[in-house]
């Protein structure tokens, strides 16, 4: 991979360099199990993801439920400054309910999808590629005549035969569909190849200056992030993700993930976005709150151990300068301190520090006592703990030889 070219390769002068976040949290996310929140629930998150500054609110889809319908619609009336879009099928039943749930909406935007890849069309539609060449502007007209805005999707548009996807995204385009979204429905694609995808698609659809690409990736083999951000360079303005990274199957591409790359690799990066990363922190928990469902300690960015050291090395580095082992602060993302975890990796370093902010003082010998002894400990235990620190400190503060 030559750098340079990628960083400086891929996108047209004129282009803003604003990315859109368009937040599918309360649709996509909500989708997958284990995810469903009431309308109240919804409310409460979208207000928060409206603070987090997405400019696009995608609040659910509304023909799926009376549920659906009512989050949409409270959503709708509640956030006026962010876009709130509501889904719907190519079909007039979804788009009209979509519409009608979007009534109070400041800046409605209608997301209007159909599958183009051959498999989709043989075993879900059984329609032909005709059929639905004329389907598409046909449903995204009327959609434009509910609706001021109007996104398409090609769903498993990575599936698709990339002749017949610019046919099917000129038609939406010629009927007054302003966004075009591109998606990887099934986690299919990878990095050079989406980009690759993206570039064909803007350099052959009529009138691409004037369109808005996005692009909305699942996580199935674990590039959602990645393919999302190679898209940029490619001429893609639109990200569609979540919050937590949730969505179907693996889940979306995780919002906060792409905020923060976008921050931390500025100069391979130069793209803003209206995220405010200091809430992102609390965006997360909020929707761990509301469902239930904690993330992975692992996880980047929002993980319990995201921001944690424990290893000996990384500890004593850490205490020297956080520049060694830290891309980013975690204040960047609105949380505390970082967390030096004391386990069986730790060194004496760290033993030695969090020792003294507890208030006992060793020389090195009684140093060496300590940390033999916290070593057995941590031997069977996962984490040792400020009161197993005391335990330690004061038994050997028992001991003749030792001062505390
Ligand atoms: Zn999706």
């Amino acid at each position: 991979m030559n750098w340079t070219g990628w960083r400086h390769g891929g996108y047209a002068a004129g282009l803003p360099e604003n990315v859109r976040i368009f937040d599918t949290t309360l649709r996509d996310g909500e989708q997958a199990p284990g995810f469903s929140m009431n309308p109240d629930e919804k409310l409460r998150l979208a207000l928060e993801l409206e603070a987090l500054g997405v400019d696009v609110l995608e609040a659910g889809f509304p023909i799926a439920s009376a549920g659906d319908f009512e989050g949409v619609e409270r959503i709708a009336r509640a956030c006026q400054s962010v876009r709130v879009a509501a889904l719907a099928r190519a079909t007039p039943g979804d788009i009209r309910r979509a519409a009608e749930a979007l009534r109070p909406a400041a800046r409605p935007l209608l997301h209007v999808f159909m599958a183009t890849s051959d498999i989709h069309l043989h075993h879900k539609f059984h329609k032909t590629r005709a059929q639905v060449l004329e389907e598409v502007p046909a449903m995204v007209a009327l959609g434009r005549s509910l609706v001021a805005e109007v996104e398409f999707s090609a769903e498993d548009a990575t599936r698709t035969d990339p002749e017949y996807l610019v046919a099917v995204l000129d038609a939406a385009v010629a009927a007054g569909a302003t966004t075009l979204n591109i998606p990887d429905t099934v986690g299919f694609t990878v990095p050079q190849e989406y980009a690759a995808l993206i570039a064909h698609l803007r350099s052959r659809v009529r009138g691409a200056d004037h369109i808005i690409f996005s692009v909305h990736c699942h996580d199935d083999l674990g590039l959602a992030v990645a393919n999302s951000l190679a898209a940029l360079a490619a001429g893609a303005r639109q990200i569609e993700c979540a919050i937590n990274g949730i969505g179907e199957r693996a889940g979306n591409a995780a919002l906060e993930e792409i905020a923060v790359a976008l921050h931390v690799r500025q100069e391979m990066f130069p793209y803003t976005t209206n995220i405010v990363l200091e809430k992102l922190h609390a965006t997360s928990q909020l929707l761990t709150e509301i469902t239930g469902v904690a993330v992975q300690p692992n996880k980047a960015i929002v993980g319990r151990n995201a921001f944690a050291h424990e290893a000996g090395i990384h500890q004593d580095g850490m205490l020297k300068s956080p520049l060694t082992y830290e891309i980013m602060t975690p204040r960047t993302v609105g949380r505390g301190e970082h967390e030096m975890v004391l386990g069986k990796h730790s060194g004496r370093h760290a033993l030695q520090v969090r020792l003294a902010h507890l208030g006992y003082q060793f020389d090195t010998t009684q140093m060496q006592a300590v940390y033999e002894r916290f070593i057995v400990l941590a031997d069977r235990r996962k984490v040792i703990d400020d009161n197993d620190l005391h335990r330690i400190a004061r038994d050997l503060a028992a001991t003749p030889a030792a001062v505390s």
